[in-house]
């Protein structure tokens, strides 16, 4: 198993846009296992390549914390299509250690990805799955979720934001 250091905020890879994924081969298989085994170590339940170095469009989510018999997945090259409705959900990232606030965002979203046998997929989510999506994708187009916060939750983590060091860390293997 290898776990990848993760960026925190502050590290400039967080705030470029990712390049699509072109194709699938050996080196993408291996970031989708390192990804997945450094999301489950840093107890995350979604991560972008760019949180562990590597500017390109793909994303590992595992809502097991959350939702029983949830299994990590990888979606390459994943947009959204459609967005419905508005939500407020408390958010945490793994390049923001420690750190939570509310984020208003669509509460429903249709996506396209394509999976790591370079099929295309289209679905619909709702919920967590939604949830992650949108912030993850974010990650993907050099934005943060700490960004979109209004004045009352912005001066809530205020504190805790500047004691961050821009030097990412490494979660512990389980
Ligand atoms: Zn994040």
């Amino acid at each position: 198993m290898s776990i990848l250091k993760i960026r925190t905020i502050g590290d400039p890879i967080l705030t470029k846009i990712a390049k699509p994924v072109e194709e699938i081969n050996d080196f993408i298989l291996k970031l989708a296992t390192e990804m997945i085994d450094t999301m489950i170590a840093g107890d995350g339940i979604g991560l972008a390549a760019p949180q562990v170095g590597y500017s390109i469009r793909m994303l590992a989510i595992d809502l097991s914390l959350i939702e029983k018999d949830a299994l990590p997945m990888v979606y390459i090259n994943p947009e959204i299509t459609k967005t419905e409705g508005e939500c407020e959900m408390e958010e945490g990232c793994l390049s923001v250690p420690e750190v939570f606030a509310n984020v208003k965002r669509p509460e429903k979203i249709t996506f396209a990805y394509t999976d790591l046998d370079w099929k295309k997929h289209s679905v619909f989510a709702d919920g967590y799955l939604a949830r992650v999506l949108q912030h993850e994708i974010d990650h993907l187009n050099g934005h943060l979720f700490v960004e979109q916060l209004d004045k009352t939750e912005k001066s809530k983590i205020s504190k805790k934001l500047k004691k961050i060091k821009p030097d990412g860390w490494t979660p512990k293997s389980k």
